[in-house]
């Protein structure tokens, strides 16, 4: 099995991601995230937005929709042109992205192929009951549509000048011909976006910035920096608008991957919406007058891309000296659905289960908490070790008498005994 295939096992085994209507057979570029993986998942959005708009005073978040006023892809040029050349392979049928065969049908090792078709990805959907009065819309093709169109009331509302950043995490919805890689590509899935706002005359000393600000990002969250890199779009590549564009990439099983892009806008979406929707967007710099159409440094990347990505950094096979092998998902300690689990050495003697509801209770108001008292002790470790749980409690006998009780790290395995009282500084 290469890594892809045991994360993809480990995630259904453990609750982390499930195929969506699996009972149905499964639906091609669908997944949902379990019990274990929606807690993860909240950790690494709010990790995000720690880094983007908590910790700074010049990024605000918003919160758009998914279907916006239909006019909205007309300027940003998505109902034209979105999508991929795509062809098929002349033998087994199957539909690829152009940019994804190496000279071979993937599936058959054919050589042949039609010629390139472009399709286009929006979702359509309607808007209004009426049969020939409904309004036809698009499920929004990526997020960051919604902080353009909310630029001028940020402006408005808030106490930001430029430079100034607007932050969102949301759904995006590709029509994706060849979904698939378990999650790396989706038809339904989350993008976190920060538009910053400039003027002209800077584009280039931000761009710099946000590019280096966002691999110290990648670089906090995974283990493994040697599978971290730049990636630039070559010149001849570029949209016309755009002077330069990066991605970061991450060394996933089959090959570099990207993680998120980090592009020059310049004035191009503000100009468009500006046209469309016939609204004045300039913005008057309020200590020189000056007025202008500010420019923009994209960075936009994958909610779940990350997720998955961080799964392949975190999972490890490890010889243990018994022999046994022990499967660990070493993740970030604020990515883990948990941060610690506590287990009562025994399940049925009630001043042990007692105790272990007390250093509970006393632990869940500040940390995400789970309760575990199934199997023995050995079985829990080897659960929690898979899911990434950073520390285990044990309460025990002794704790009774000393009001101590066992930590076991989760990366070293190693076993202390703290006093109940130290045991949040010690977890924090
Ligand atoms: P790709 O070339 O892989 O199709 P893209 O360059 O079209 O991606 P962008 O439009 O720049 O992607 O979107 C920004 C980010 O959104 C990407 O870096 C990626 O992390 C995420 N993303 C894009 N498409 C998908 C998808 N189909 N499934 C999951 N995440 C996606």
């Amino acid at each position: 099995m290469d890594l892809l295939q045991k994360v993809t096992a480990l995630a259904k085994r453990r609750g982390i991601i499930f195929p969506n209507s699996e009972i149905y057979g499964g639906i091609g570029g669908f997944y949902d995230y379990g019990p274990v993986g929606v807690e993860m998942k909240n950790n690494l959005k709010r990790y995000w937005w720690k880094n983007m708009v908590d910790k700074r005073e010049n990024v605000v978040g918003i919160d758009g929709t998914i279907i916006t006023h239909p006019k909205v892809w007309e300027a940003s040029g998505h109902v034209e042109n979105f999508g991929d050349e795509v062809v098929e392979c002349k033998k087994c049928h199957r539909r690829f992205r152009e940019d994804e065969i190496d000279g071979k049908c993937p599936n058959c090792g054919s050589t042949e192929f039609t010629d390139p078709r472009s399709y286009n990805i929006l979702f359509k959907t309607e808007i209004g009951v009426i049969e020939g009065e409904k309004q036809e819309a698009y499920l929004r093709g990526e997020a960051c549509q919604t902080i353009y169109l909310d630029f001028k009331n940020v402006v408005d509302s808030t106490r930001q000048t430029i430079p100034f950043g607007i932050a969102q995490i949301g759904k995006a919805f590709r029509n994706e011909v060849t979904p698939g890689k378990f999650t790396y590509r989706l038809r339904e899935f989350e993008q976190w976006d920060m538009q910053f706002f400039v003027h002209p005359d800077d584009m280039q000393e931000y761009f710099d910035y946000w590019m280096n600000e966002r691999m110290e990002f990648y670089k906090g969250l995974y283990r493994k920096h040697e599978n971290l890199r730049f990636y630039q779009h070559p010149k001849e590549k570029l949209i016309f608008y755009a002077k330069d564009a990066y991605d970061i990439e991450y060394k996933a099983p089959w090959g570099w991957a990207e993680n998120e892009g980090i592009h020059w806008r310049g004035d191009y979406d503000l100009t468009q919406h500006m046209k469309f929707s016939r609204t004045d967007l300039t913005y008057t710099d309020p200590k020189t007058g000056e007025k202008f159409l500010p420019n923009i440094v994209e960075t936009s990347g994958g909610v779940d891309r990350t997720f998955l990505m961080l799964l392949f950094d975190a999972y490890e096979e490890e010889e243990l000296e018994n022999g046994n092998t022990r499967t660990v998902l070493k993740i970030h300690k604020d990515i883990a659905a948990y941060r610690v689990a506590i287990f009562p050495l025994v399940s049925n003697k009630e001043e042990i289960v007692n105790k272990a509801r007390e250093v509970f209770d006393s632990l869940s108001d500040d940390l995400k908490v789970v309760w575990d008292a199934r199997g023995n002790i050995g079985k829990r470790y080897r659960y929690q070790d898979e899911i990434g749980t950073p520390y285990c409690i044990t309460v025990d006998y002794d704790t009774l008498n000393d009001n101590t009780v066992t930590v076991r790290d989760r990366d070293s395995m190693e076993q202390t005994r703290v006093k109940i009282d130290d045991l949040k500084e010690f977890l924090k």
